[in-house]
């Protein structure tokens, strides 16, 4: 619906001037939960997927026939079909393990015993909301229409549900900032506005999970992979620092590709950690082996399937602002 307010009266609320920091008290709070809302629709996306899946019978396993005894064996078995689920399920549940950790600093900021504590909780938070607020929605945008195509044809139409995850989740990646914004503040407020301080502090955190892997053994070659993109990003960060502060174009340009990129090496950070964890609780003889076997299997396809993107946002981000600003407005459309 749109509401017009011809003619109506407006009132000052608080002093002039300050309306903009308390805007952004409420916008924090606000950015977090439009992402929830993203992370939301995706797992919903992901459930009616999986459930679909494993009911519909269409063709046979490339390895031969699963359920011989029907018609058909459930489109589950089809490697392409694995391919949707399991980055429906990786990036929903990474998400959450982002989520559930941004939500911590929130807690903190208010919630810690010391001032310094508050303080540092609050930077983090900081940091991180506009690439939750982005990240998840362009997830449930993707996750959702991922939805679709698992269910084919049924997918499109009203009946299941899936077409209305993806109308749904398109809004959450423009209301609160469009997603484009979400980017700006990053690279300007979060990332320049401290020279990369922050995000450097939040690197170091992250390798604390390369370390834990690599003392309990198995896990070494996911734990390098991420170690390597954690570094990357450092040196990424470092260099799109010195670039923004040469042209004042190039902010503009890097913010999409770097706010993808960390997110894509962040998430690489959450699902090591849920590695390392998974693997220390089957050591320790758990009897719950399918649940964190699952976590493993979930782990390597993020490291071997998901986190490759990143390469392609860097290489896109280091192609610089020049290829951008070339072409005159008025010759677009030759
Ligand atoms: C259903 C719905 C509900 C809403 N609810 C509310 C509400 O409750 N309260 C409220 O206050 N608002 C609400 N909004 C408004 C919403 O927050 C804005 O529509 C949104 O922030 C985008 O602003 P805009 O529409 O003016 O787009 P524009 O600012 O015109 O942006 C258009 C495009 O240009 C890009 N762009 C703009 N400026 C820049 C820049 N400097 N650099 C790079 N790119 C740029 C944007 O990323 C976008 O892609 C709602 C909107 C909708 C559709």
């Amino acid at each position: 619906c749109v509401m017009n307010f011809d003619g109506a009266q407006g009132w000052l609320v608080g002093e002039a001037n300050q309306g903009l920091a308390c805007m952004f008290t409420m916008m924090n709070d606000a950015r977090f939960q439009v992402g929830l809302q993203g992370l939301g629709i995706a797992e919903a996306a992901f459930q009616g997927g999986l459930a679909y899946a494993r009911e519909r019978l269409q063709s046979r396993s490339l390895a031969g026939p699963v359920a011989a005894q029907k018609p058909a064996d459930p489109i589950i078995v089809h490697p392409d079909v694995r391919r949707m689920l399991l980055t429906q399920k990786t990036l929903t549940e990474g998400c959450r393990m982002l989520g559930i950790y941004t939500a911590r600093q929130l807690d903190l900021e208010h919630g810690a015993i010391s001032a310094p504590a508050r303080q540092a909780a609050a930077r983090r938070a900081a940091l991180l909301i506009p690439i939750v607020k982005a990240f998840f929605t362009d997830v449930g945008q993707e996750v959702a229409s991922l939805g679709v195509q698992v269910y084919g044809g049924h997918g499109y139409i009203r009946e299941w549900g899936m077409e209305q995850l993806v109308r749904d989740s398109r809004i959450t990646q423009l209301y609160e900032g469009t997603n484009g914004i979400q980017a700006l503040d990053l690279i300007r407020r979060k990332v320049l506005g401290d020279g990369g301080a922050e995000l450097n502090l939040l690197i170091d955190e992250m390798a604390l999970h390369v370390r834990a892997a690599n003392a309990l053994g198995g896990l070494q070659a996911m734990a390098t992979a991420v170690g390597q993109r954690l570094e990357e990003w450092r040196a990424l960060s470092a260099h799109v620092v010195e670039a923004c502060e040469r042209d004042p174009q190039e902010s503009g340009a890097v913010s999409v590709d770097f706010l993808a990129y960390s997110a894509y090496v962040l998430l690489a950070a959450m699902w090591l950690q849920a590695a390392v964890r998974a693997q220390a609780t089957l050591a320790a003889g758990s009897a719950e082996t399918a649940f964190y076997r699952a976590k493993l299997d979930a782990a390597t396809f993020y490291w071997r399937r998901i986190l490759p993107r990143a390469t392609a946002h860097r290489e896109a981000l280091l192609g610089g602002a020049d290829c951008l600003m070339a072409l005159p407005a008025s010759d677009f459309a030759f």
